[in-house]
């Protein structure tokens, strides 16, 4: 950057996080380039940052040293921390009068219960911000070239959790009907209920050579992509790939990913990672 205080003073103008104050943060799906610029003035600014186990290292490396880190991670879909202990150290820190930076993998909203934090923080009357991040479907999608939608191929997008499927009293969602729909899936917590997800979208009518994907640490230095279809998508040569933290895709636009990848080796530019990853 030529100007190095470009930054600090495009930061300065944002509004302070103040103390008492909790911010619940977005940290994308790994790589540090993809923060939001509340993201990083949070990270400055937080006397203690609670963090999830998917937050990468090198995001929480650039809170200050000082700061308090406070691990709340869920791994598995099991719980490892409670709940209720985390929103606890949330009010807890806050009417302390810290600076608190809720700091959550993907966008906070999104299959991360941070909903729950938010109403917890304003029955207490707790002052808190939400900063959205990138969801790790999305950040999934553009690692491995492929586009969320494209002109002819697709009219919405499916996100959704594969936490429960398989399991009649918890799942709501309707496979079969998923299945109908035509539309791209973007899975997340799918990888031990793959082989339930697999059935119930077969059973429902999907094509056995529906495109799929499995993206593994998508952004991240130990990023894995394999491509392969609905019927090969459970077992053989999937496995070496589908391990938490997994994004699975499941439709045509999957298929858009050879389309660009052919065109790759054209391109002058590498696609590099983030330095601040190595
Ligand atoms: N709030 C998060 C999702 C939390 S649920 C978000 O918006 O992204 C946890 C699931 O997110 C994981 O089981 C996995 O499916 C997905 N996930 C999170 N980070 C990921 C990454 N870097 N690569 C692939 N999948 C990821």
């Amino acid at each position: 950057m030529n100007n190095p205080n470009f930054t600090q003073s495009v930061l300065s103008q944002l509004p302070p996080l103040r103390h008492g104050q909790v911010w619940l943060v977005g940290a994308g799906p790994g790589d540090p380039g993809l923060l939001t610029l509340y993201a990083l003035a949070g990270l400055a600014q937080a006397d203690v940052v609670v963090h999830d186990a998917l937050v990468s290292a090198p995001i929480l490396g650039l809170a200050a040293p000082n700061a308090l880190r406070v691990f709340a991670g869920k791994r598995g879909g099991r719980a490892s921390v409670d709940q209720a202990d985390i929103i606890g150290k949330l009010l807890e820190f806050a009417h302390q009068g810290l600076r608190v930076l809720r700091l959550k993998g993907g966008d906070p909203y999104m299959f991360g219960r941070g909903g729950e934090e938010v109403i917890a923080l304003a029955e207490r009357r707790v002052p808190f911000r939400v900063i959205p991040g990138i969801t790790a479907g999305l950040g999934a999608m553009a690692a491995a070239f492929i586009p969320a939608t494209f002109r002819g191929v697709n009219q919405a997008i499916l996100f959704a959790t594969g936490h429960c499927v398989g399991d009649p009293a918890n799942s709501r969602l309707d496979w079969a009907a998923v299945a109908k729909l035509g539309q791209p899936i973007v899975l997340y917590m799918a990888v031990t209920r793959l082989a339930a997800i697999q059935r119930e979208l077969l059973a429902g009518g999907m094509s056995p050579d529906m495109p799929a994907a499995i993206v593994h640490s998508a952004t991240m230095q130990e990023q894995k992509v394999f491509v392969t279809t609905l019927q090969e998508l459970d077992g053989g040569r999937s496995a070496s790939v589908l391990i938490p933290p997994a994004i699975v895709i499941i439709g045509q636009i999957v298929a858009m990913r050879s389309r660009l990848m052919e065109l790759l080796p054209l391109l002058r530019e590498e696609v590099r990672l983030c330095p601040l990853l190595a």
